[in-house]
């Protein structure tokens, strides 16, 4: 069995930024290897074929290098032809354009040299410090002296139980929305059911809207409410927040500075980034008591503005809206039944929603290998998500003890340290990781 000095587990959009990272820092990129099945730096975000799903921030906003924060802007207005993605709050380009600036990258930052790519999915880690042990999916195992974990987003899984009694060409169900391949199976005069009201759901709109759709669309989600659009925003001031903070003076002092305008207004927006960058280390400074209340009593109301949309997919929403074509059924699902010609989703409250094509828009799923690494050599997060890990990204240990070898990076680190699901927030974390992997890590393991 061949030992491999540094693994990368997962090949999406973290992976592809640590290693830009890693080799910008000198590290040699034969002492790299990225473990994965798909097109390295796409992973679930950025692998879609839908021309129709967005990014959901402007062209300035993913940075991957601190020191040159305009890169991608300026390589978007040098490669893509887009002209949809101008608008009045700045360019959002399709998320499949931003997938390949990412292959791009790795491409040049690799300048001919190959990297040890492995197929496959890491089922299982055991071991200890400096060498771990890695089951694949395919049977392989992998010894690696350090491991970045970059596993990403968990692919979607249905919500609820579902009972499929007939099945049928002219119904279809969509478990994992995000590469937007069922789009144009949905015929214009079909009964659409999103199951879920954020951004997925917004990106199936826009993608039907694109194709022309005149049949009707229903919402299935608790609340009948979607994230705003994007305005144009800027910083201007810093708050000065509450000291000593805890969850209740920070929400207080959160309500009182945002100004009493909608949410998708400019001056709301404005103030409202100027909150965000505090907020990881405040988020930080709580008990994961603290942390669990937070999230219960606010997490939708922060999900539903921190994850705003792109201008071209609320117009989308609002021409549905208009021509009276989509209505919300607000309730939970609690069961989805496929008979009698007809998709069934079965609501908490007993209501009964009926279409031809079920979508389900809910949200990441939970990460199995994390789950597994939570019951052996890790411990759960304060939201119990994911593993724990301190503000060098390294993971803890079941005695709370920082490895030296075993770091995440990405939206799974979010339990731990707050709003790191952005690809700006994401590309900071590789650039910190990949420059204290050189400083101290290539002593210890001679990488
Ligand atoms: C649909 C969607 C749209 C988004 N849109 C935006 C946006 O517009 N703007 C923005 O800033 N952010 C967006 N995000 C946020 C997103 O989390 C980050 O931008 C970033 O792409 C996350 O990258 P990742 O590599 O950590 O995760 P992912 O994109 O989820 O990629 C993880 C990869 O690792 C692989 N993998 C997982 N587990 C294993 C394993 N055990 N073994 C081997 N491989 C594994 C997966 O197959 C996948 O290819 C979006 C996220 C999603 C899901």
């Amino acid at each position: 069995m061949t030992i491999k000095d540094l693994l990368i587990i997962g090949d999406g959009f973290s992976a592809a930024v640590a290693l830009v990272h890693l080799l910008r820092q000198g590290i040699d990129s034969q002492s790299i290897s990225i473990l994965g099945k798909r097109t390295l730096g796409r992973g679930n975000a950025y692998d879609c074929v839908s021309p129709a799903f967005r990014l959901n921030v402007r062209e300035d906003l993913p940075i991957i290098f601190s020191e040159d924060p305009l890169h991608f802007a300026r390589w978007a207005k040098e490669h893509i032809n887009d002209p949809q993605a101008k608008t009045s709050a700045g360019y959002f380009y399709r998320r499949s354009d931003f997938g390949a600036y990412m292959s791009q990258l790795v491409h040049h930052q690799l300048s001919g040299r190959a990297i040890n790519q492995i197929q496959g999915e890491a089922q299982r880690i055991t071991g200890s410090e400096g060498q771990w042990r890695v089951e694949l999916n395919t049977g392989e195992r992998i010894v690696a002296k350090a491991i970045i974990l970059a596993t990403g987003n968990a692919t979607p899984t249905w919500p609820c139980t579902q009972r499929v009694e007939e099945t049928s060409n002219h119904l279809t169900l969509t478990e994992n929305p995000w590469l937007g391949d069922y789009i144009h199976r949905i015929p214009a005069k079909d009964s659409v059911l999103l199951l879920g009201g954020g951004l997925t759901a917004l990106d199936a709109i826009n993608g039907l809207v694109e194709q022309g759709h005149e049949g009707k669309v229903f919402v299935i989600s608790p609340r009948a409410i979607f994230p705003p659009s994007q305005a144009s925003w800027t910083r201007t001031k810093e708050p000065e927040w509450p000291n000593p903070m805890n969850p209740a003076r920070l929400v207080r002092f959160m309500r009182h500075y945002l100004p009493n305008t909608p949410s998708d207004q400019s001056e709301w927006q404005c103030a409202w980034e100027e909150l965000r960058p505090d907020l990881n280390l405040i988020w930080q400074g709580f008990n994961p008591h603290q942390r669990r209340i937070l999230i219960k009593r606010f997490g939708w109301l922060w999900n539903l503005y921190r994850f705003r949309a792109s201008p071209q997919t609320i117009a989308a929403y609002h021409q549905l809206r208009d021509l009276q074509q989509i209505e919300f059924r607000c309730g939970r699902a609690n069961q989805i039944a496929v008979r009698d010609g007809a998709i069934h989703v079965t609501l908490s409250e007993g209501e009964v929603v009926r279409g031809q094509h079920l979508i389900n828009c809910t949200g990441v799923a939970r990460d199995p290998l994390l789950d597994q690494m939570t019951h052996t050599i890790a411990n759960p997060d304060a939201l119990k998500h994911s593993i724990e890990i301190d503000s060098q990204l390294a993971v803890l240990d079941q005695n709370g003890r920082a490895y030296q070898s075993l770091w995440m990076i990405g939206p799974a680190t979010m339990g731990s340290l707050g709003d790191v699901i952005a690809a700006s927030a994401i590309a900071k974390q590789a650039e910190q990781l990949a420059k204290s992997i050189r400083l101290n890590w290539m002593v210890n393991y001679h990488v």
